[in-house]
């Protein structure tokens, strides 16, 4: 028996724009989790669905999807059904009645890979719509005939670091050449893209000017950085939340900053010069963190590289280094919180805080 009632999640999220008025179904039920599924069932409820449920095969904690999303959407009267795997769609004459769902006891085997176990407990869920959210894939259908153009095994268009394809003068970005990414980086991709046809078209070549190190004098985190909580973001009442209303207002100014202040500043690093460390260890001593040792060489394993740098630097191997000789700081730095101390601790300058600043600047010759 046909049943001509799944949809899929990118196209419910896009009917509204296209004037497609939901049908008069009272129950919805989405399957899987993800952000599309979490769209598509505030969609649908927006859309004029009476009842929605999201099927979703993790546990609440584990769904990879933002928890403020989940909860928007069961503030706006979703129900979240977690643990749960499509089997099924019920159906009698051609028209939907139900999912039938099983219980999912894992979502990932023992390697971590995706491969969803389930026992035999089911149910059916009472619905008149079901909406896929399973994830999707690109429709490489209108290459026909046009073999030149090649893909990967994983269903994307084959492209090289210019995104071209491998048909000359043809370019592709975006999520037919990467996968579901998002959007910020499809929009970069046509930049690059455009560069790439300039070059391609009018036989210039192409030169990438690259950074430089950004050495910050003075350098210091906003006081009790990290204790600035996450800010909350205003959303609009829930029954405002209708058509393509946004829910997320945006943060005032005030707030804006605070969220600013939370910023971990990733792009600056301390950089150590050895050659003018006099191994006082102040830096060790004063970073809040505990992140660097004074260690004595001797102690010190390395690869080849390191037996040249020790080499280099004293005339012999690292393993001929004689105990308390020669000192170095180790540094742990998933620890380091960027605050600074050690730079300015550092009587002789050994250590800056630097950031490497890329400016992707092209010049066409
Ligand atoms: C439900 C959902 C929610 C998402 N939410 C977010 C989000 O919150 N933030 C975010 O950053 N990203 C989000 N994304 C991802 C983001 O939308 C995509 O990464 C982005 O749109 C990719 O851009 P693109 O130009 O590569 O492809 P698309 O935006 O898919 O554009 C491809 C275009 O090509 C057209 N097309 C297809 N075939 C043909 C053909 N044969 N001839 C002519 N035209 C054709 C299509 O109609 C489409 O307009 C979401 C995606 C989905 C599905
Ligand atoms: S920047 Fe701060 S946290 Fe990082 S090593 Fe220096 S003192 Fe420690
Ligand atoms: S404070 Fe400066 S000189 Fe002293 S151990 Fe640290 S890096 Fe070396």
């Amino acid at each position: 028996m046909a049943i001509d009632v799944a949809r899929a999640a990118v196209r419910l999220v896009h009917e509204p724009f296209l004037n497609t008025p939901w049908e008069s179904g009272a129950d919805e039920s989405g399957a899987e989790s993800l952000q599309p599924a979490l769209d598509a069932a505030r969609m649908a409820l927006r859309s004029g669905a009476e009842q929605v449920c999201l099927v979703s095969l993790e546990s609440r904690e584990q769904m990879p999807a933002w928890q403020s999303e989940v909860h928007e959407a069961e503030h706006e009267g979703i129900v979240v059904d977690n643990g749960w795997g499509p089997k099924e769609i019920v159906g009698r004459d051609g028209v939907v009645t139900g999912l039938k769902v099983r219980r999912c006891v894992s979502v990932f085997d023992e390697k971590g890979r995706f491969n969803p176990a389930f026992s035999d407990e089911e149910k059916v869920i009472p619905c008149d719509n079901v909406v896929l959210a399973i994830g999707q894939q690109a429709d490489l259908s209108f290459l026909g005939g046009h073999a030149e153009v090649q893909a990967t095994p994983r269903g994307i268009l084959k492209i090289d670091d210019d995104l071209m394809t491998t048909a000359p003068g043809v370019f592709a970005g975006g999520d037919v050449a990467f996968g579901p990414r998002v959007l910020v980086e499809a929009v970069a991709n046509g930049h690059r893209a455009a560069r790439s046809i300039h070059v391609y078209l009018s036989g210039k070549t192409k030169k990438t000017v690259l950074s430089r190190f950004r050495i910050f004098e003075n350098w210091e985190m906003p006081r009790g950085f990290l204790g600035i909580p996450r800010q909350t973001m205003p959303v609009l009442p829930a029954n405002r939340r209708i058509g393509i209303a946004e829910v997320e207002l945006g943060f005032d100014e005030a707030q804006g900053r605070a969220e600013g202040l939370r910023c971990l500043k990733c792009q600056v690093n301390t950089i150590f010069d050895g050659s003018k460390c006099i191994l006082c260890a102040g830096c060790v001593d004063v970073c809040p963190e505990n992140c660097l040792r004074l260690v004595d060489l001797a102690q010190v394993q390395g690869d080849g590289r390191y037996d040249a740098l020790i080499r280099n630097r004293y005339g012999v191997s690292a393993a001929e280094l004689p105990v308390g000789q020669a000192g170095a700081i180790i540094k742990n730095e998933e620890k380091c919180i960027r605050c600074g101390l050690c730079a300015q601790r550092c009587p002789t300058h050994a250590i800056t805080m630097e950031a490497l600043e890329q400016q992707e600047r092209e010049v066409f010759e």
